[in-house]
């Protein structure tokens, strides 16, 4: 159902009655890796709208390598997320890590992300694919493009089409980087299907001093967005601080991207 075969010209994703992905605008998705407090997510989503981006992001239920690390605010963040958006009229995405809270997560998300640790979660897909909410699905940081498809069909499989794929680094013997964001995943990806395809330059180096250079490479490679990390007081952050970039590095950051943009 993903493959170019199937459909010939790309899927063009709305998202709300403004934003819409896979078209000719590039789409940017900022936020925090955490929502932490009223005062953060309000702060930040102001922030990265008036910096140009066009859906906010912040994690409510968070999918942490370790059960000792903060898992999040749940439904408290989901309600903080909508007051963020109600603020600023920004769509939001957020993360759905199992099928008990997806229905949960959808009242208030008008993106479900799936995170890379949960890529190949069938039962996560399969409930996903049956609600009514594009779905921002990243690629597990072992998959092959092949497999990662294979996700992709689980969630169209069962109705859902509007499936947005995003590449957010993969594990290689690397290690300068916490991810090797894998650029080449975009052209192979736009070649293969009709889905449109984001990068994830926070999660895919790790280091907040090269979110703005692979932004900036993966838009000129094709990507129809990004999801970027942002925080208002990163050494503070509850989780993916070293990632992410204060409020006016991101500005200055959507500056370049729309000259680059509008050059390729
Ligand atoms: C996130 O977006 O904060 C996240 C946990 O991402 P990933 O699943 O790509 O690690
Ligand atoms: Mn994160």
């Amino acid at each position: 159902l993903a493959s170019r075969e199937v459909k010939g010209e790309p899927s063009v994703i709305r998202i709300s009655d403004t934003v819409a992905i896979g078209g000719p605008e590039i789409i940017v998705m900022a936020g925090p890796c955490s929502v932490e407090s009223e005062e953060q997510i309000i702060e930040t989503a102001k922030a990265v709208k008036a910096a140009g981006a066009q859906v906010l992001r912040g994690g409510a239920f968070k999918p942490r390598t370790s059960p000792y690390s903060f898992q999040g605010l749940e439904e408290e963040g989901l309600k903080l997320l909508a007051k963020a958006r109600e603020v600023t009229g920004l769509p939001i995405v957020t993360e759905v890590v199992n099928p008990e809270t997806a229905d949960l997560v959808a009242e208030y998300a008008d993106i479900l992300q799936i995170g890379a640790r949960n890529a190949q979660n069938f039962a996560l897909l399969k409930k996903v694919g049956q609600l009514n909410r594009p779905v921002l699905l990243k690629r597990g940081m072992s998959m092959t493009i092949q497999e990662f498809l294979m996700s992709a069909e689980y969630v169209m499989s069962e109705g859902n089409q509007r499936v947005i794929l995003c590449e957010r680094g993969i594990r290689t013997f690397e290690t300068a980087t916490r991810n090797t964001l894998d650029l080449s995943a975009i052209p192979v990806l736009k070649q293969m299907t009709h889905l449109p395809v984001v990068a994830d330059p926070s999660h895919g180096t790790g280091n907040y001093h090269y979110v703005a250079p692979m932004s900036l490479a993966a838009v000129a490679g094709g990507a129809d967005g990004l999801m970027i990390e942002v925080h208002p007081d990163p050494e503070r952050a509850s989780s993916d601080g070293p990632q992410s970039l204060k409020p006016k590095k991101f500005d200055a950051l959507m500056a370049r991207l729309r000259l680059v943009a509008g050059a390729v």
